[in-house]
């Protein structure tokens, strides 16, 4: 990524509001002290640093001192620090190259100093700007991160690193930024969780800007994916599943969450979706499930070469198979894990009884959902019998009043979707079946399958199979 001057200059501007007095966090008083404390802090904190050399330069207060040391004592003295037989190695080594070739000065050129046992390009810069106040560009594991992070380098090794901050930034700046950068990447910039919602540099940051707080969880995440949906459930199961940020698109009917969803932009029907807007919002992903919505939708979107998850949930086996899709595709492996577990443990158990059951899901013609359909599965599942299937063929066949009265059922549910059945035909179905027992039902539970399958499972479960 390049980055323009001015983007720069705002990433110095913020630097510098953020940290005007950024210094070295090793203590020490002159160049000996601080060439001493840089070697032991390799692969060790600032402050672990700080507590042992007040002992170590008591008993070496000079380089001279240190090149005699007894290698065992200066073992014992830095052990906290780790890595202490090879430090101790360097150290001593060290201060006896400096007394032999520099006069027992530590030599202030970065060539000299590389020269030195444990002193690499890192320590070399940080002699040279904090003890000598030469500006010098001192990349370690924060300052690498930071400019990875803000598409200032692409490199993983320090020296290409170096090259491009010094290269991007004035030189009399190369010191306090290279501390900027430390103290940012300790405090917000961490290594493992970046804390790019509380950063200051995010507008100007490519990594920040693809984090997102999910509306659903109020979590950070970090995205790239730029999802649609053209299924209201699946909508739904994705901000079950954290996804919200990810989502740039739905349907009309995508309404839940509503206070999630009431941000992102609609782009038509489920069956006739604008092609205009999808292509518009340029997604990286389109969900779509074979019954609602039209096959016409798949094509026009693959002519577009806009990648497509084409779902196809029939009953519940169909529903298992749908969250392994989705959970793959979409990176949610753990969440469909345990959607698929919960499924399971729903339908599992001792089945009590064994009933009848009539689910109308339309008045004038009366149609009703077959065993083939999706809320039928979910009857089955649990041990009813779903009565209504005149044609074995069709999910939801027609029934007339002949066909009507010859049916027995213990149980009739009438959804209040698609159909909006109310308590005035609840009366009327409860005339003309005396015997059976009539109950309104959310319509919702009964169809939003994914999102709803295991509350609508454990709904009619506690409700008619115990
Ligand atoms: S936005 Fe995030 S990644 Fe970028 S600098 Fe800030 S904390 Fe680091």
């Amino acid at each position: 990524m390049t980055r323009t001057p001015n983007d720069l200059k705002k990433i110095q501007t913020y630097l510098n509001k953020l940290y005007p007095k950024a210094i070295c966090m090793l203590d020490h008083r002159n160049a000996y002290e601080l060439t001493v404390a840089t070697i032991l802090s390799a692969q060790c904190t600032d402050a672990r640093v700080n507590i042992t050399t007040p002992s170590v330069f008591k008993k070496y207060p000079t380089l001279d001192t240190l090149a005699s040391a007894n290698i065992k004592d200066l073992q014992k003295l830095i052990k906290a620090t780790g890595f202490y037989r090879n430090k101790s190695k360097f150290l001593i080594a060290m201060a006896q190259r400096v007394v032999h070739f520099h006069q027992g000065n530590i030599p202030s050129r970065s060539e000299d100093l590389i020269q030195l046992p444990g002193v690499g390009k890192k320590t070399a810069n940080v002699v040279l700007s904090n003890a000598f106040g030469i500006p010098a560009m001192a990349v370690d594991t924060h300052v690498g991160r930071l400019a990875r992070r803000l598409g200032l380098s692409t490199s993983k090794n320090p020296d290409h690193i170096e090259k491009d901050l010094c290269r991007l930034f004035r030189r009399e700046t190369w010191t306090l930024l290279h501390h900027q950068f430390i103290t940012h990447g300790r405090t917000i910039c961490k290594a493992q969780s970046p804390l790019c919602h509380e950063c200051s540099l995010r507008p100007l940051c490519p990594t920040g800007l693809r984090e997102k707080k999910d509306p659903h969880t109020g979590r950070w995440v970090k995205t790239s994916e730029r999802l649609i949906s053209l299924v209201p459930s699946v909508t739904e199961l994705m901000c079950q599943w954290g996804l919200a940020s990810s989502l740039v698109g739905r349907t009309n009917y995508c309404i839940h969450p509503s206070r999630v969803l009431e941000k992102i932009p609609r782009v038509g029907g489920t069956k006739n979706p604008r092609f205009k807007d999808i292509l518009r919002l340029k997604p990286t992903l389109v969900i779509l499930e074979r019954t609602e919505n039209t096959k016409k939708i798949a094509q026009e979107l693959e002519g577009a070469r806009i990648p497509t998850l084409v779902l196809n949930v029939t009953d519940l086996k169909s529903c298992i198979k749908a969250y392994q899709l989705l959970g793959q595709r979409l990176h949610r492996e753990t969440k469909s894990k345990k959607s698929v577990a919960e499924l399971r443990r729903c339908i599992l158990g001792r089945r009590v009884k064994s009933l009848k059951v009539l689910i109308f899901v339309w008045k004038s013609p009366w149609i009703v959902a077959g065993s083939q359909s999706y809320c039928g599965g979910l009857l089955k599942a649990l041990g009813g019998q779903v009565l209504g299937d005149t044609n074995k063929s069709m999910d939801y066949p027609k029934l007339t009043s002949k066909e009507m009265e010859k049916l027995k059922p213990d149980l009739i549910l009438l959804p209040t979707e698609p159909y909006p059945f109310n308590e005035k035909d609840r009366q009327e179905m409860m005339k003309l079946f005396p015997k059976s027992k009539v109950d309104i039902i959310n319509g919702e539970l009964l169809t939003w399958y994914l999102s709803r399958t295991p509350a609508a499972l454990r709904y009619l479960k506690q409700n008619y199979f115990t």
